[in-house]
């Protein structure tokens, strides 16, 4: 499978200085204390594989990702966030599937919006979406449950149970593609 293999931060939220998160094989666990940005670290993974809804980083608009300074150090302009695959098993669509890393970056810049490129090609945010939607149907897929989800799970009506679920299950690339289909 895609095997998630390296995250790189900068200027994503409290990540002000390039950070590297290396991925080795097994299960990788994030401590620390309250407020030290383990959850802020979750949300530019999902925010590298194309959310689009700023509540979903807890932010009112996208650019609030973007480090916003602190009384010591300013502001900054951009917030990128690289993610490596290890792709040795070709397993990236096509197009995308020549070498044995697979790097998508995402950069989001004030007043400009986000830009999105997979191995160094500028790409839309859909083929980015489409890329882990499609990654997301097998045993390996990339399922990621935010604090708080689990509870909303057990309270919620069928109706978005049903979604929470399909989302899990790695069918939601699918719905979108017949939503797409059937708009055309
Ligand atoms: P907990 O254990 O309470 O869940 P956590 O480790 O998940 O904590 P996060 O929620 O990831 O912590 O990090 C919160 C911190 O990130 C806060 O200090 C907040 O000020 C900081 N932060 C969030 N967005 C930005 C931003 N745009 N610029 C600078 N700092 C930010
Ligand atoms: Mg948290």
């Amino acid at each position: 499978h895609l095997r998630f293999s390296k995250l790189r931060l900068t200027g994503f939220k409290s990540f002000v200085d390039p950070t590297d998160l290396i991925i080795t094989d097994g299960l990788t666990g994030v401590v620390g204390p309250n407020g030290c940005g383990k959850s802020n670290l979750l949300e530019a993974l999902r925010w590298i594989m194309g959310e689009n809804r700023p509540t979903a980083m807890r932010g009112d608009g996208m650019e609030d990702v973007i480090f916003a300074g602190t009384a010591s150090r300013p502001a900054r302009n951009f917030a990128e966030v690289v993610l490596q695959l290890d792709n040795s098993e070709r397993l990236a669509p096509a197009g995308f599937n020549d070498d044995d890393t697979l790097e998508i970056v995402r950069r989001i810049t004030r007043d400009v919006g986000s830009a999105y490129k997979v191995n160094a090609k500028d790409v839309r945010a859909r083929d980015v979406q489409m890329l882990f939607a499609d990654a997301s149907t097998g045993a390996h897929s990339p399922a990621l449950v935010r604090q708080g989800q689990i509870s909303e799970l057990i309270n919620a009506k069928p109706k978005s149970r049903r979604r929470i679920l399909e989302e899990a299950a790695g069918i939601s690339g699918l719905y979108q593609r017949r939503h797409e289909a059937e708009l055309k």
